[in-house]
């Protein structure tokens, strides 16, 4: 069997914050306007502040103005919803992204609905999830978008392809199905109650793993030559029991990776498959913003 080629992410994604740069240049020189991306965080989460800082560092990279919120875990929400509005009414700012989980004293869905739509860069507000879903203009969740652009990439024309989605969150599952529905594939999504989940898989061209459980895609699950994309970060004790014993960890995705290379015709890896398309893409996002906020017509 021949192995699957492996989609390289992190390559991708570089060649898309190079194209953002220059666009990005060409709206500083032509019209003045530098697009800004306000991260907001709340509380010490590690892995958030990892995620923030690369948010942070990626933007200003690409010319982007850059601002940080740090809020301690105490924040209240109508502090959290003033800085929101402060927010959202400053005319430098264009994206604006909440970083998830909050601190249980705020209700996130009031937090993110909040947000001016327009400046919705992670594309959860129901108007972005409202317009996605009936095909109109709107900001598009990160992490399906960039993986939208792999599959694209590496397939071209999407059309009469089957695409099994595994997992149906809204800020993964549910925008990725529309994403590739509007490509004009047959979509299924599979969630924890779809009966025999592994035959639903194999009738897949294009599969997607968006299940937050490591290597739960078993290679026999994988139609020979399909297209995987792996969304999965999971973070698991190290291979070596010695270095597990000391508590180092490795991360891998929702596909069993070494089997699925057998028997796929393309994977996106863990890390560098997706993870790098999301922060991408929320430039893409933001660099879209300010020319719509402008009423530029322009696409990166
Ligand atoms: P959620 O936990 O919100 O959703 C998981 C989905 O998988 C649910 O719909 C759930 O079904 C389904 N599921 C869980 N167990 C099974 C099972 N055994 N069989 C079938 N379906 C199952 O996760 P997210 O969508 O937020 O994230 C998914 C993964 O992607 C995570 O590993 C996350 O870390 C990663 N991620 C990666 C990003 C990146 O930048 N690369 C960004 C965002 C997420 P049900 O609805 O029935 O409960």
């Amino acid at each position: 069997a021949t192995r699957a080629m492996i989609i390289d992410g992190k390559a991708f994604a570089a060649s898309l914050v190079d194209r953002i740069t220059t666009a990005t240049a060409a709206l500083i020189a032509d019209h003045g306007i530098t697009p800004g991306l306000a991260v907001v965080i709340v509380g010490e989460d590690p892995a958030s502040q990892i995620y923030v800082r690369n948010k942070g560092e990626t933007t200003a990279r690409a010319g982007m103005r850059s601002e940080t919120h740090r809020l301690t875990d105490t924040t209240s929400q109508d502090e959290l919803l003033a800085l929101v509005q402060t927010l959202n009414d400053d005319p430098g700012i264009h994206g604006i992204l909440v970083q998830l989980p909050l601190p249980s004293q705020i209700d996130s869905s009031a937090v993110l609905g909040a947000i001016d739509p327009d400046k919705d860069v992670d594309g959860f507000h129901v108007v972005n999830a409202g317009r996605l879903a009936v095909g109109l203009p709107g900001l598009v969740p990160c992490t399906p978008l960039g993986s939208t652009l792999l599959l694209k990439d590496r397939l071209g024309d999407l059309s009469g392809l089957h695409a099994v989605i595994v997992g149906r969150s809204n800020i993964v599952g549910k925008p990725m199905a529309q994403l590739l529905l509007a490509e004009n594939c047959t979509v299924t999504v599979a969630h924890s109650r779809s009966r025999d989940l592994p035959a639903l898989c194999r009738t897949a061209d294009i599969l997607v793993a968006a299940v937050g459980r490591p290597e739960t895609i078993r290679g026999d699950w994988i139609k020979p030559g399909a297209t995987v994309i792996d969304v999965g970060i999971n973070r698991v004790p190290a291979l070596d029991p010695a270095r597990a014993a000391e508590g180092k960890t490795r991360v891998v995705g929702d596909v069993a990776f070494a089997e699925a290379l057998d028997v796929a015709g393309a994977i996106t890896p863990v890390p560098g498959g997706v993870g790098p398309m999301t922060i991408a893409s929320l430039l893409a996002n933001t660099y879209v913003a300010a020319c719509r906020a402008h009423g530029i017509v322009r696409s990166a």
